[in-house]
């Protein structure tokens, strides 16, 4: 049996990006529901606690939570930004690239 008791705007979140579903009958995840009991207004939730499978946001990138373990860990242990983590991971990973290729020419 189906029930027509959908809220206008479907059953997400109507926090732009959020994408959990609807607490109950209110407009927003029960996450975003507490928000706004407890402070008055809504803002993203970051990815804290990653689920274990699937893909997570992180500095506004779609990354493995082994992933965004890794660049947390260089977070903590160089006290740097997330961003100036990820740009130091770029960077040695295009280091290895360069090391592993014989030459710019043997690419193709
Ligand atoms: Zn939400």
């Amino acid at each position: 049996m189906s029930t027509h008791h959908d809220p206008p705007g479907g059953t997400l979140c109507q926090v732009p990006g959020c994408g959990r579903t609807r607490y109950g009958r209110q407009d927003h995840c029960q996450t975003h529901h507490r928000q706004m009991l407890e402070t008055g207004t809504v803002r993203p939730i970051r990815p804290y606690r990653p689920r274990s499978s699937g893909t997570v946001k992180f500095a506004g990138l779609r990354l493995s939570p082994e992933v965004v373990r890794e660049i947390e860990r260089i977070c903590a242990r160089k006290r740097i930004s997330q961003g100036a983590a990820i740009a130091l991971a770029l960077e040695a990973w295009h280091a290895a690239r360069q090391k592993a290729k014989p030459g710019p020419l043997a690419d193709e």
